[in-house]
């Protein structure tokens, strides 16, 4: 009897304590996603590295769940997905700004973006062997023709967009008007921002 109360004690005690969200490395849920993470080189619109060299994919582990939701129905249509960002870390939000203090396109630091909090992922579609898809601009394009949407370029790349939307909403991502690779959770702002190592 004793023990049946300290457990009932215990277990009345755990949501009080309200832990921190896990962030899980993306491809241990999504085994065949591409990784290309571009804050870990120069190859940015900051032209800066900001991320370390071994920086990984880190995602809540719903994100990657709803992720893996999406890629599973690209599979079978020959795609695969490759990740540019994924979570980032709270001071890097910080370090973004003092380098392009522009918002819209770097969220301010004090309210963090949503990959501060490890629920958006700007992504890509890609072949089966890995390698590029036409898309309708490169990462971080900040321009209309980023914009969901957009009537310009070649017909493949718009279609190549609403493929990667299609998969993306029927996993339960929120997209970005401005940004068609950006994808958020649908309550992602009431999650915790987080300040762990990407390595
Ligand atoms: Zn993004």
């Amino acid at each position: 009897m004793r023990v049946v109360l300290a457990l009932a004690l215990l277990l009345s005690a755990e949501p009080k304590a309200k832990s921190k969200p896990k962030l899980v490395e993306a491809k241990s849920v999504v085994t065949d996603l591409v990784v290309d993470l571009r804050y870990a080189t120069a190859d940015n619109f900051l032209h800066k590295q900001v991320y370390p060299d071994d920086a990984k994919c880190l995602l809540l582990e719903e994100s990657a769940k709803r992720l893996e939701a999406a890629a599973k129905q690209l599979r079978e249509k020959g795609y695969r997905l490759k990740v540019w960002d994924c979570y980032r870390p709270h001071a890097v939000q910080f370090e973004m700004w003092k380098i392009f203090p522009k918002p819209g396109y770097v969220a301010e630091p004090k309210a963090g973006s949503n990959h501060n909090r490890g629920g958006a992922v700007d992504l890509t579609l890609a072949t089966a062997d890995g390698g590029e898809v036409e898309m309708p601009t490169p990462f971080d394009t900040f321009t209309g023709a980023a914009h969901h949407g957009y009537a310009g370029g070649t017909a493949e790349s718009r279609e190549h967009r609403e493929v990667l939307k299609a998969a993306m909403q029927a996993a339960g991502f929120t997209k970005n008007q401005m940004e068609w690779w950006h994808w958020d959770l649908p309550d992602a702002k009431s999650r915790p921002i987080l300040d762990e190592p990407l390595n």
